[in-house]
């Protein structure tokens, strides 16, 4: 196994970034025009690929086409996905599709044309190991190079002054469904693979649907419309208590903004966590066009009289589960509210049971001890998006999508990923490269003000010309 050039200690880089996804994207794209800034981005996959098991024909994304990479902080910048279309020549297309929401394949494929502009990404490189050389004043961070088959094929080391993790979310799987999964056999898949084992799934006699958010929503419709009317043989069950829609009015969105970002960042540990629970339908709901187009599909079916053989019931948790032969699976149900139990055989299981963010723990084992943690041993986590080292350690962890507990729903949101990119590079440089917004949202949240601190000489100048020029 040879070694690739190390990137000396004497001469670090300025930031590396951990994980390639939407988030460390966006922040590779601006800083891409930052010529002073020494960055380089890592990503264990050997391109970028944005769920791909979820492209499912017709799936939108949730927010606007102006949550790109880059838009809402810069809109004159290169990699907005306007100019995408330009270069790809369907902005008249998209000009006369009045689509405010672009479809999710789109959304990869716009991404896709950044990451192969962008010289600093790095595919084919898994990151081991982030720890701090206090004799050197610098990060180390080991990685691994995959070959072609993603098989271990050299092992470098990178100094750097400043880390940025982006390594973003893990399909989860309850623990009474983990032992159905892999084995063969019943295909019993998590949403995140599901267009990989469509035609499998398809191909079942019976098949049920576990996970009542936008996943399980999706999955659901889709398979509803390729199974033939009378004999769809179908379940969709999910825990939550109903198959709600996700909150989406105007002012309820104002929670995936920098403003509230701040304000909730602000609060104390206990309402915070308080808060997430409560906010559940701001980010775990099911998108309003996607329960229509169910409705819809399922009335389609009933014109030419009965009823499709499709189950929907929330309130449902899946206790045990086991297989029967090698041709069904049993789930052992449990209704919360009734407090009755049974038994659903199926032939094949699509588990939309949702992500969780990956652990950072095993990345950054040789930080521990210099990390402060809340009472919940979570990374504490300040308002730049740093984690709160000892002060001994002079460089700085940011963190994209891992900070939920300490900055809100807003964490996982593809419309918040350009500010925090920016918020991120603004600290890293200290020049406040891309200017934050003095305001982002009509609801003031809080009596005492988390608005940004703008630089002195900046309010002066906003003021003075608005009088003058007017
Ligand atoms: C199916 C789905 C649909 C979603 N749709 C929307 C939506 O419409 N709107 C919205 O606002 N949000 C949406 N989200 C939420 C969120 O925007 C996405 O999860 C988004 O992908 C988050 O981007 P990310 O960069 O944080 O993480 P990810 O996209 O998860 O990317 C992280 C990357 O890090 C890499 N990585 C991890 N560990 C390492 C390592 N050790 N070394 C190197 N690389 C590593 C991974 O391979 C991965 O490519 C969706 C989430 C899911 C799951």
């Amino acid at each position: 196994m040879t070694n690739p050039p190390h990137h000396d200690a004497a001469s670090p880089r300025d930031l590396v970034g951990i994980g390639i996804g939407p988030c460390n994207l966006s922040l590779a794209a601006l800083a891409h025009p930052l010529a002073e800034l020494d960055a380089v981005f890592y990503e264990q996959r050997p391109d970028f690929a944005w769920h791909r098991g979820l492209l499912i024909e017709g799936a939108t994304v949730q927010v606007p086409f102006l949550a790109d990479l880059v838009t809402l902080v810069d809109p004159t910048s290169p990699w907005s996905f306007l100019n995408y279309l330009r270069a790809r020549e369907r902005l008249f297309l998209f000009y006369f599709a009045e689509r405010f929401h672009i479809q999710r394949a789109e959304y990869d494929s716009y991404c896709r044309w950044v990451a192969q502009s962008l010289p600093a990404l790095r595919f084919h490189h898994q990151v081991d190991a982030v720890r701090w050389n206090p004799e050197r004043d610098v990060f180390e961070v080991d990685f691994t190079q995959l070959d072609a088959e993603g098989e271990a094929e050299a092992l470098g080391r990178t100094y750097t002054r400043n880390v940025v993790l982006g390594v973003g979310t893990a399909p989860y799987v309850p623990d009474p469904l983990r032992p159905l999964v892999d084995a063969p056999g019943v295909p019993v898949v998590h949403a995140a693979d599901y267009l990989d084992h469509r035609s499998e799934v398809l191909a079942a006699d019976h098949v049920t649907v576990v996970g009542s958010g936008q996943s399980g929503a999706e999955v659901f419709l889709d398979l509803l419309r390729h199974r033939p009317a009378g004999r769809e043989r179908l379940h969709w069950i999910g825990r939550s208590e109903a198959f709600a829609p996700m909150e989406y009015s105007k002012l309820g969105l104002e929670h995936f903004t920098p403003d509230y970002t701040r304000y909730f960042h602000a609060l104390a540990e206990p309402v915070r966590d308080r808060l997430i629970a409560a906010q559940w339908q701001l980010h775990k709901g099911i998108d309003a066009g996607t329960i229509a187009a169910i409705h819809d599909e399922l009335y389609r079916r009933t014109l030419h009289g009965g009823w499709p053989d499709a189950v929907l019931t929330p309130g449902v948790r899946v206790r045990t589960a086991g297989r029967i032969a090698t041709t069904k699976v049993e789930l052992h149900l449990e209704h919360l509210q009734q407090d009755s139990r049974s038994r659903l055989t199926t032939g094949a299981v699509v588990l939309a049971t949702g992500y969780r963010e990956r652990s950072l723990d095993r990345i950054l084992a040789g930080l521990d001890p210099y990390m402060r943690r809340d009472n919940s041993e979570r990374p504490r986590i300040d308002d730049e998006f740093r984690l709160v080292l000892d002060p001994s350690v002079t460089g700085s962890v940011y963190v994209q999508n891992a900070e939920l507990h300490t900055h809100g729903v807003g964490a996982p949101d593809l419309g918040l990923a350009a500010w925090r990119s920016a918020a991120i590079l603004n600290s890293l440089t200290g020049e406040n490269p891309y200017p934050p917004a003095a305001r982002t949202a009509f609801t003031t949240f809080g009596l005492q003000s988390t608005r940004p601190r703008i630089p002195r000489a900046r309010q002066e100048l906003h003021l003075t010309p608005l009088v003058e020029g007017r």
